[in-house]
């Protein structure tokens, strides 16, 4: 990957955005929510600390689930589906790692979701699995092993 920060967009590029700090961990989530929004096997995303994560340009909207529990933000005028807000662990931003500018090579994902939900033919490189969202305890050693991995 690039030297930081690095610079991501939507589709259209209205809505423009920077990380100023690396990923925390790069994920692969399964679950039948994430193929609906997608229209593909899988979605990508990486993780960053919220307060290293800005958007630059446009106003994001809320677009997939408006509950409570997890906040998707899409732009307003492609609909990209862009990152999303996680209220079980709000300091965090999940970030769709296809909207970088440098593109996703570098953030193949160290750990997969929902596996319980997983299309048969799929495999990734993770080498962490969860079959649903991973409990909060868990988190800490997922960042860990991202970190510390080869
Ligand atoms: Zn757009
Ligand atoms: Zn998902």
């Amino acid at each position: 990957m690039s030297e930081l920060p690095w610079v991501g967009g939507c589709r259209c590029g209205q809505v423009r955005f920077r990380v100023t700090a690396g990923p925390l961990v790069t994920m692969a989530c399964h679950c039948t929510g994430c193929q609906r929004m997608t229209a593909s096997a899988f979605s990508l995303s990486a993780l960053f600390a919220a307060e290293a994560f800005e958007v630059t340009a446009g106003e994001p909207v809320i677009g997939g689930l408006h509950g409570e529990d997890v906040r998707h933000f899409f732009c307003p005028h492609c609909m990209s589906w862009m990152f999303t807000r996680p209220s079980a662990i709000p300091q965090f931003v999940n970030v769709r790692s296809t909207l970088f500018d440098d593109g996703v090579d570098g953030l193949e994902p160290y750990a997969e979701t929902f596996t319980s939900e997983k299309l048969a033919w799929v495999t990734t490189p993770a080498v962490e699995s969860y079959p649903a969202f991973p409990p909060a305890e868990a988190w800490g050693g997922l960042m860990a092993g991202y970190a510390g991995r080869g």
